[in-house]
């Protein structure tokens, strides 16, 4: 993809914000470079894949604009031959069928949106920045540097993991944040499976889990949801769903052939009881994400929650003038795909304004 001397704008991260500000940027003839991120194992493991968090989820029944009807129909004349493949066969739905947006569906299809209004994409990760000169220098993964006159930083957040132990011992051989990709292994097929956190993510994964396992039981540390009522009603009357309250998970159990077989379960009203023995084929941890601001290194102030801090009320401006952010990298508190999006959009309008007076 052909880069400029100097880009006007430089968007870094490739979820709804990153789309949406690409599709407002290269609409205002900025002609836009999104530097998308790159499929590398490290990002797999890390959960910083391209096109974000949304890539991960099943059906989107939240966002305007897509009640059911035949998707299949529609991503099939909107996506190009090659993207095609990086969406699974669900998203599709069979012919005829009326079904939701797959979460990867929706990024792809705003993806191409942009890439339809002449956005240009690099597929590399940024891995340092230097904002205290003009233009503005992004160092990417390839040795190579992008100057900008201006940029979004739109990188969204990750996983966040237990952090115990036996977590990492059996990450990718049972252990998983992203019931989506891994749900469907044999492995899980017709055998229980764990899923830690009592929010929305927790228990749409539960629901999409218990389609194979023989159970699914939800692991929370308290008696009361976190997750929207909609989701918390149907997951409650799913009889493969069960509830653990008040239990966090202490030990994973298991072994390198089989990998998890187990999990060991305290009771957090009385941490002195003896930890409760459960089967399991799996556990999947679905108990929040964390901003990606690593490539910054003390760049852009951040808040008290690691987010970017946005330094004007009700607009995308960060500590440095000429950068502004959007979606989750900044938001602690909504963390919806249509508020990225729309944070995306109005961070390429303060980037324009910014841009006029250069
Ligand atoms: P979340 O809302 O932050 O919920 C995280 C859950 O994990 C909470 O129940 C929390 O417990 C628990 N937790 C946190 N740290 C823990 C630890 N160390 N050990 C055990 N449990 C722990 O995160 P989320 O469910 O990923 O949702 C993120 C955002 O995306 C939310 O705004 C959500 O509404 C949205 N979302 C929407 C949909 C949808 O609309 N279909 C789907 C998925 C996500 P406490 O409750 O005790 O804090």
């Amino acid at each position: 993809m052909s880069r400029k001397e100097i880009e006007n704008v430089a968007i870094v991260g490739s979820g709804p914000a990153g789309w949406s500000a690409a599709i407002y940027a290269a609409r205002a003839a900025l002609e836009p470079m999104v530097i998308e991120g790159a499929l590398t194992a490290e990002n797999q493991e890390a959960g910083t894949l391209p096109m974000g968090q949304l890539a991960t989820t099943t059906f989107v029944e939240n966002y305007p604009g897509f009640p059911v009807g035949e998707l299949g129909t529609y991503l099939n004349t909107a996506l190009d031959e090659e993207r095609k493949c990086v969406l699974p066969p669900e998203a599709f739905g069979e012919s005829g069928e009326r079904i939701g947006v797959y979460g990867a569906a929706l990024v792809e299809l705003t993806r191409r949106q942009a890439l339809n209004f002449g956005t240009r994409t690099i597929e590399e990760d940024v891995v340092g920045v230097d904002f205290s000169k003009r233009p503005f220098e992004l160092r990417l993964s390839d040795d190579t540097t992008i100057l900008a006159k201006s940029a979004i930083i739109a990188t969204g957040a990750s996983v966040r993991w237990l952090g115990i132990p036996s977590e990492e011992r059996f990450k990718n051989n049972g252990v998983s944040a992203c019931a989506v990709c891994d749900g469907a292994s044999p492995r899980f097929a017709n055998r229980p499976i764990v899923v830690v956190g009592g929010g929305d993510t927790a228990l749409e994964d539960a629901e999409y889990l218990a389609k194979f396992a023989s159970k699914a039981f939800v692991v929370h540390r308290r008696d009361e949801l976190r997750a929207s009522k909609a989701l918390a009603s149907r997951a409650k009357s799913n009889p493969k769903i069960e509830f653990l309250w008040n239990r966090v998970v202490s030990e994973i159990l298991g072994n390198d052939e089989s990998g998890v077989t187990g999990v060991l379960l305290a009771n957090t009203l009385n941490p002195d009881e003896p930890p409760m023995e459960l089967e399991t084929s799996g556990v999947f941890v679905a108990i929040g994400r964390r901003p990606n601001v690593g490539f910054l290194k003390g760049s852009l102030e951040l808040t008290e929650h690691g987010c970017v801090k946005r330094t004007v009320p009700f607009r995308t401006n960060t500590s440095v003038p000429g950068v502004f952010v959007a979606g989750d990298v900044a938001d602690d508190r909504y963390r919806q795909a249509i508020v990225a999006a729309a944070s995306g959009a109005c961070a390429a309008m303060d980037a324009e304004r910014f841009l006029a007076e250069f």
